[in-house]
């Protein structure tokens, strides 16, 4: 959000600075129209700067006019959270479906691109190196993260392994090691940068309601 603001007044500052290149540019011709050369100089970058915020607002409102384009996520957890999601559906689907493309969540569709997303929801919590590593890639093909449920914001109760003691933790340690699990399940944000978060097991409507539609606007 903080970006945006900074873009918008970028855009301002380039049109105010163009427009004000050309009205001296004007003004050096009408004093000495023979002065030719400087009121050009004026003249072109005040165009070239025309141009450029007009060429980013252009760009804004195509990019305004798209739809985002989200994925929900499962990482090592019961998915709970994402089958509520299909319930919040029922009030809440059709309203979004003018605004989203669901591009990945494995739930209601199977096709599994991972790339060019608005909006990456991710639920479960980072227990092995293949949940790492997928993690990893959401979060480079995804401008916004957001944690979904108390699972990938905490780790609980998903990775509760982290609460057990030496003889729980031996039992254990076979499964552990043939599936490659992390010596502690990780929370989303000690793997990757997260922007948001919904907490709630399973995620709380409301909030889920207010978070994610901020990102759709
Ligand atoms: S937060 Fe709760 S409902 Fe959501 S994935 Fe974790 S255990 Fe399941």
């Amino acid at each position: 959000m903080e970006e945006k603001k900074h873009k918008n007044n970028f855009i301002i500052f380039l049109a105010i600075s163009g427009s004000f290149f050309l009205l001296i540019a004007l003004f050096l011709y009408s004093v000495d129209p023979f002065e030719n050369a400087i009121s050009a100089i004026f003249a072109a970058s005040g165009l070239i700067l025309l141009l450029l915020s007009a060429r980013w607002l252009i760009k804004r409102a195509y990019h305004h006019g798209k739809k985002k384009r989200v994925g929900v996520f499962s990482l090592t957890c019961d998915e709970g959270c994402s089958i509520y999601l299909t319930e919040i559906f029922n009030k809440k689907l059709l309203e979004w479906l003018e605004k989203v493309e669901w591009v990945y969540f494995l739930s209601i569709k199977d096709k599994t691109e991972i790339k060019d997303l608005d909006v990456a929801l991710i639920e479960g919590v980072v227990t092995s190196q293949k949940d790492k590593d997928d993690l990893e890639k959401i979060r480079a093909n995804s401008k916004v993260v957001i944690a979904m449920g108390t699972c990938a914001v905490t780790t609980v109760p998903s990775g509760q392994r982290n609460r057990f003691n030496a003889k729980q933790l031996a039992e254990i340690k076979d499964h552990m090691e043939e599936y490659h699990f992390l010596p502690k399940a990780l929370a989303l944000k000690d793997v990757v940068k997260v922007d948001d978060q919904i907490m709630g097991c399973p995620i709380d409507e409301k909030k889920f309601v207010e978070v994610f539609e901020k990102y759709l606007k």
